[in-house]
Formats: C-alpha cells, structure tokens, sequence
C-alpha cells in the first residue's frame, strides 16, 4: 500500500521532454577528448552518481559533484558556476526527472553531453493519489519515481551505462573503464544477493518510513513502503496523513519507523511517539552527510542491518 501526500514537480512533463532531447542527441556526442591526453571532466548531479563514476573512471576522469556533502538533493538550486560547469564538462550524469534545475540546465547547456542514467530502466509509476493531487493542483503530473540508485541491481545497471558511455567518448582508457565497472558490478552483485538473503525471512513486510524513497528497494526485496511525506522529503504531510499513518502503525504493529539524515525527522518521531514505535535511520543515499567516510556500499551494508533489526529478519 502506498500512501501518499505530495507530488515531486521534478518529475513532469517537461522533464520528460528533456529525456527526449537527451537521447536523441545521445549518438552525436561520442567525439573522444581524451585522445589529447586531457582527463575526462565528469559533473555528477548526486553522490550515489558520484560513486558510481568515481569507481568506474578512478584516476582517467575527474568528477564534479552538483549537491554538496550535506544538502538534500531533490531541490537543489545551482549556482551560475555549477551551470557553467554543466556547459563545459565532457560529461554530466544525472537522473531525469528528480532534480528540476539539473534537469533544465541539462537541457539548456548539455544537450549533446547529458546523460539521463535513469532512461530505458523500468520504472515505478507514481501513486495514483499523487497524480490526482496534482492534477486538482493545476501541475504537472509526475511521471515517475526516482529512486532508483537503492535497488543494487538497479545501481548496477545505472554502472553499466556509465562505464559504457566513458567507454565511448574515452576509447584510449577503456582497459581502465572496463576493469574497474566489472569491479564494481561484482561489488553490487554481492550487496545485491546480501540483500535477498538478509531479507528472506522477516516478521513485518511493512516498511514505514519517512519519504518515499525506497519504492525500488521494497521491491526488489518485497517490502511494501508506506510512506509519511511523498516522494519528496520536505513535504510537509497534512494532519490527517499522519493521523493515517499512525492507525496503519497500530493496527499493524509496525514496530519500528524510519527516518533519515539528511532531512528533519520530526514527523517520523511524531509518529512513534504515538504509537511506542521506535525511530531507526534508513538512508536514502540522496547524499552522504557532512564528513562521512561512507559510501554507497557501506551505507547500503549499514541500511540491511537497520531494517533486518526493525523488520525482525532472521
Ligand atoms: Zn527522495
């Protein structure tokens, strides 16, 4: 059961005209720029795209990150250097659909050079409630969750298609590329099958938590999210959403409801308090907070125990 509350903007028509553009220009931007001997430059739009090109490129590419250490991605706003960055980079990888000024800066300054790792995935469609609500509201509607990058397998097809694309306009290391993407598809591949087996047997299949994030992962592992906020992380849930949430918690006995670093977690606690739930982190990954020495597999390791424990997985 999805429960649902507020629409993400990002995700509209426009941005699906974006994806468009991006693809039909995707096959005129295959010129090398390595063969001078130049390192690649790559602009990643957040930190799990970061990780993925950073494993992949290692030394032979330089990767800028748009969301800083610290800031929730989904509205981020970027600066005329940041745009500008987007304009001259051999490269910028994002997901369409999630991040509206990335989306338009893309379109405006990397036609030829954007690529939407999201495109061609199976993706989950979002909440009827959601486009209805957006409807009533005169927006457009959103066409798609984006959460991609927390389904392992998922996160190694997004690895795929950035280790392709590297390949294709850096022909002169692609030994490198290809080395280091089968390393980190092995990487995924294990945190994928500890995923499937930590998750096989558990107490409660309902997974409430405090944005909807984790739509992909639920299932891919079969959870079914419940979410307090919506698809985006500061949406403010209206009283009678939480009055809906903390029922479902009740009847139930939901024991354990997450929340995340990035974002406040008053509603969350809200609810717990009500109930006698317990409040436990489950990242995102949207970002890595300030200072972190994590990373994508790490936190993802880190988020298995949590849920094993809240879910009472054997
Ligand atoms: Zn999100």
């Amino acid at each position: 059961m999805f429960i649902q509350k507020r629409h993400l903007s990002a995700l509209s028509v426009l941005a699906l005209a974006t994806l468009a553009a991006t693809t039909l220009s995707a096959c005129s931007s295959t010129e090398s720029t390595a063969t001078t001997g130049k390192t690649l430059s790559v602009v990643t739009a957040f930190y799990p795209l970061q990780f993925a090109s950073e494993s992949i490129g290692g030394t032979k590419v330089e990767v800028t990150n748009l969301t800083p250490p610290g800031a929730e991605p989904h509205d981020i706003e970027l600066t005329p250097q940041q745009v500008a960055q987007i304009k001259e980079a051999d490269l910028v990888v994002y997901i369409g659909g999630f991040q509206a000024a990335v989306d338009d800066a893309v379109k405006q300054e990397a036609k030829d050079t954007g690529l939407d790792v999201g495109q061609g995935l199976t993706t989950l469609d979002p909440p009827p409630g959601e486009v209805a609500e957006a409807k009533a509201n005169k927006e457009e509607a959103p066409i798609a969750d984006p959460h991609i990058w927390l389904d392992p397998s998922l996160m190694a097809k997004i690895s795929d298609r950035i280790g392709a694309r590297f390949t294709q306009i850096d022909a002169a290391n692609s030994e490198t590329f290809k080395t280091n993407q089968a390393s980190l598809s092995k990487q995924l591949t294990e945190l994928n099958s500890e995923w499937a087996t930590g998750t096989k047997t558990c107490r409660s299949r309902d997974l409430v938590v405090s944005h909807e994030a984790f739509g992909y992962l639920g299932k891919a592992f079969d959870f079914t999210q419940v979410g307090i906020s919506g698809l985006a992380p500061d949406a403010e849930p209206s009283a009678a959403k939480i009055a809906e949430v903390t029922d479902f918690v009740r009847k139930n006995d939901v024991t354990t409801i997450y929340f995340e670093t990035l974002v406040d977690p008053k509603v969350a606690k809200t609810v717990a308090t009500e109930t006698g739930a317990k409040t436990v982190v489950l990242d995102p990954l949207e970002g890595l907070e300030e200072g972190s020495t994590q990373d994508y597999l790490s936190v993802m390791r880190t988020n298995l125990t949590a849920l094993q424990e809240g879910q009472g997985c054997k």
